[in-house]
């Protein structure tokens, strides 16, 4: 039985066009700079986003971490929503490692902090207050894509206050992908959203296929601190172009083809809507979410997974296309879930049966 794996797009196996890519890349030490293959991807992003200068990093969590502690000091504070990454999912990285405190806000059903909750937030210069320095958004957030506008707004205000703003953009290829207007590529789309902030960190991991792999980009100065904070943090790899050579074939080969995970998530979503027991709570770019009735979302997951489809979830559950899915994976998880809920629905009408005086 083959597995239908949605827990994530992180799952990926690179494919054998990218394993060539991989096993013929040219390597060298990239602590000493040296390695042609890292060089190459970091140029090449750093172009993608319009930025002096790019870093190969391990991890997504470590790239954001030394994107902030190149922005921030001791005693600084970063603004950034209460369920974004780089505050609830990086296991309190910045204030562990660099005394950098959070300024969690509340963010709306899309990702969004309100901009007079960003405008309050930051802090006059006072010794009573920690030093508002930087602004971090997150786009997609939860397979959301923030609006232009919004991004616009958002970081116009940070700068006119004298913050320095950060792109956590683990997926933000795919944010390219489903915001870049008619006839526009993608890259070009890439290139306006990164236009509006300082930093931005990318995940070649996620949607784009590569098994390792995230660059932060902005300044040479800000990349240069980041470094620093790289080689503290264990991030200086030595012959890593045998990765980053994947990143490099994901971005010439991965990127327009994410608006097919879209279309599979749109098929997921479709065909979960019309299931009773179920409400799909949101659906955009490659992620689905899914409430299920009677606290049964357990109990579906390990359904699901005697069928071979992997999801992630308790009452909500989640389910992420990406490239090693189809539309015959995606049918096949539609099909496990209907057949629960159908006996989901008759389990329900046998327990109400005592309660009507049946026994
Ligand atoms: C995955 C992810 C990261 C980084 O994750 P790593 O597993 O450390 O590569 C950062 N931000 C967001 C929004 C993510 O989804």
């Amino acid at each position: 039985m083959t597995t239908v794996d949605l827990r994530s797009d992180t799952v990926t196996r690179p494919t054998p066009a990218m394993r060539e890519a991989m096993l013929a890349a040219p390597l060298g030490d990239d602590v000493f700079g040296d390695d042609p293959t890292v060089n190459a991807l970091q140029q090449r992003i750093a172009e993608l986003t319009g930025k002096e200068a790019a870093l190969f990093m391990p991890s997504g969590t470590q790239s954001n971490l030394c994107g902030i502690l190149a922005h921030c000091g001791r005693g600084d504070e970063y603004i950034v929503g209460q369920l974004a990454h780089t505050y609830r999912y990086e296991g309190g990285g910045a204030a562990v490692f660099g005394s950098v405190q959070p300024q969690p806000l509340l963010q709306d059903a899309t990702g969004r902090m309100a901009i007079a909750d960003i405008a309050a937030a930051i802090k006059p210069d006072d010794p009573h207050f920690a030093r508002s320095r930087l602004l971090c958004l997150e786009n997609t957030w939860n397979g959301h894509v923030m609006p232009e506008a919004y991004l616009a707004e958002a970081t116009a205000l940070a700068r006119l206050r004298g913050l320095a703003t950060h792109l956590d953009g683990a997926r933000v290829f795919n944010a390219a992908v489903a915001s870049a207007a008619p006839g526009q590529g993608a890259l070009a789309r890439l290139r306006e959203i990164a236009d509006h902030f300082d930093s931005l960190s990318v995940c070649f991991s996620k949607g784009l296929g590569a098994p390792v792999g995230s660059a932060l980009c902005g300044s040479g100065e800000l990349i240069a601190a980041a470094r620093r904070v790289r080689k503290m943090a264990g991030g200086g790899l030595r012959q890593a172009g045998l990765l980053a050579a994947a990143a490099l074939h994901a971005l010439d080969h991965h990127v327009e083809r994410l608006a097919d995970d879209h279309a599979l998530a749109q098929r997921l979503a479709q065909g979960l809507a019309g299931i009773e027991g179920l409400t799909v709570r949101s659906a955009q770019t490659n992620i689905v979410f899914v409430d299920v009735a009677d606290g049964q979302g357990p109990a579906l997951l390990d359904h699901l997974q005697a069928c071979g489809v992997l999801a992630t979830g308790l009452i909500g559950l989640r389910f992420v296309t990406h490239l090693d899915v189809d539309a015959a994976g995606i049918d096949h998880a539609i099909a496990c879930t209907r057949d629960f809920l159908a006996r989901h629905a008759h389990g329900r009408l046998v327990r109400t049966l005592p309660s009507a005086g049946v026994h």
